[in-house]
């Protein structure tokens, strides 16, 4: 049998809890969401509408009040457990976006007995009052998060619950051979027919098949979530990092800074259409006797060997040279080469370039990089129809997969009731995926990378 167990205290989920659902920045409309058995009555207490006789789904139009004093006005909705996102009752005070007006009310509920909400404390609670299993529930921060179309298709499905069934298809196969196995093991005078070894066997393999197809989607998953790796390379001068400016500033991407950049190494994430990139800007590419610049001209050769895409910069002003010539070596998955400074005289030739994809003309320099643009939004990531969201989930399906293989090799040599235990643990694993058997220290993690309010 099945044993679902959440293994939370009792008492977190009664408290009531409140937070700003919206960010904390002034705005047209700020939401304030209280959820918990006193949701309703916290409320009601601080409001001029009769919240405690309102249905569930219907709002009202009323004023918030401190004592005798108007804090605002608001639309105040009302959910009625179990129909709330939480499956509690849920309040959801819709004010004006200003950060004194909701920090005031917010501080009025307190005062009445709501309790600060956690980081991701409302899926939490939606969690563990069964509105939603785990896999679901870590793809709302995902959709929250998703930087493209194609990430939040992807992120869409697993909130509707395709990997949950998915994995539920698999677990459901496994549970029905464990229940063979239990029945011969447990009633052997019963006239229940013997499991044969190969057909056992067999059935094992394509489960654990199955388990593995879906791990194995992780990388594309990540190239997805994460972006394509890409480093900028080229010698000195040729205009590289003003490529990377360019491409920061133009209206077709979006740039964030990533944490831990390097003395050598720029790095960052850039939106191209649906293409997400992590681009690296390197050190220029040249020969040199300098021990400091060696280094960092080996370091930006090593990114480059591990980068899922290079784009290699070079000088339409100067002649083609060794230095340009060691940068056509370089190898890589994919390879663009823009000639840069299209706005100087050529004297590039380009017929000595070999080992790209592709070949543009830009300027970075006057914002002209158009070409490249379209070959960067021209590249789709290739992803399997499962989709793992992080690597919780993949090594949940690995440790599954990892179970089965073990019980596959031992049986024949060992007795079904060893064969039963490991293949229970697989079971363990792929319930603790979708959060169904799972400690409250893994809920924990998976929810501490909510934002407040969500
Ligand atoms: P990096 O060393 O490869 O990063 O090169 P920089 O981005 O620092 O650029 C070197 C010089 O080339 C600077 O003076 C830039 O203004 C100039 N530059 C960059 N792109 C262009 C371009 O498209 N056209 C022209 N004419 N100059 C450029």
């Amino acid at each position: 049998m099945i044993n679902i167990s959440y293994l939370y205290v009792e008492s977190e989920l009664k408290m009531t809890i409140a937070a700003l659902s919206t960010p904390k920045a002034a705005g047209g409309i700020a939401v304030i969401r209280i959820s918990g058995e006193d949701a309703i009555g916290i409320a009601d207490s601080i409001s001029g509408v009769d919240i405690a006789s309102m249905k569930g789904y219907t709002c009202a139009y009323g004023k918030i009040y401190d004592g005798d004093e108007t804090v605002d006005d608001a639309v105040i909705t009302v959910f009625r457990a179990p129909h709330s996102y939480t499956g509690e009752d849920v309040v959801e005070i819709s004010c004006h976006g200003g950060i004194y007006v909701s920090e005031r009310i917010l501080s009025l509920l307190y005062s009445r007995g709501a309790e600060p909400a956690e980081p991701g404390e409302f899926t939490k609670r939606a969690f563990l009052n069964h509105k939603m299993d785990l896999t679901r529930a870590e793809a709302v921060m995902d959709i929250i998060s998703a930087q493209g179309s194609a990430y939040l298709r992807k992120a869409e499905n697993i909130r509707e619950g395709h990997l949950y069934k998915r994995v539920e298809e698999l677990r459901h196969r496994l549970v029905e051979l464990l229940s063979t196995i239990s029945a011969w093991i447990d009633f052997p005078d019963e006239d229940i027919p013997e499991v044969e070894d190969d057909t056992l066997k067999k059935e094992l393999i394509e489960i654990r098949d199955g388990i593995a197809d879906i791990a194995k989607c992780y990388d594309s998953s990540c190239l997805l979530r994460y972006g394509i790796d890409t480093v900028i390379v080229g010698k000195p001068n040729v205009g590289k990092s003003t490529l990377m400016n360019a491409l920061s500033g133009c209206d077709r991407s979006i740039v964030t800074e990533i944490p831990g950049t390097t003395r050598d190494i720029v790095e960052g994430s850039v939106r191209v259409g649906d293409t997400v990139l992590r681009i690296a800007d390197t050190a220029g590419i040249h020969d040199t006797e300098d021990i400091v610049e060696s280094a960092g001209i080996e370091r930006a050769m090593a990114r480059a060997a591990k980068a899922d895409l290079v784009i290699a910069v070079f000088d339409n002003s100067e002649a083609f040279c060794d230095d340009d010539r060691r940068i056509c070596d370089m190898t890589a998955a994919r390879k663009i080469a823009c000639i840069n400074k299209s706005d100087e005289q050529d004297l590039f030739d380009e017929t000595l370039l070999t080992g790209f994809d592709d070949i543009v003309h830009i300027s970075a320099k006057n914002g002209d990089i158009g070409s490249l643009l379209d070959v960067l939004e021209s590249m789709t990531i290739e992803t399997a129809d499962e989709f793992l969201i992080n690597e919780r989930q993949k090594i949940c399906l690995d440790k599954a997969a990892v179970c089965i293989s073990e019980a596959v090799d031992s049986i024949g040599i060992v007795t079904l009731d060893a064969v039963d235990i490991v293949l229970d643990r697989a079971l363990y694993h792929l319930l603790e995926l979708t959060g169904e058997s799972v400690s409250d220290t893994v809920v924990n993690e998976v929810f501490s990378h909510f934002c407040v309010g969500k």
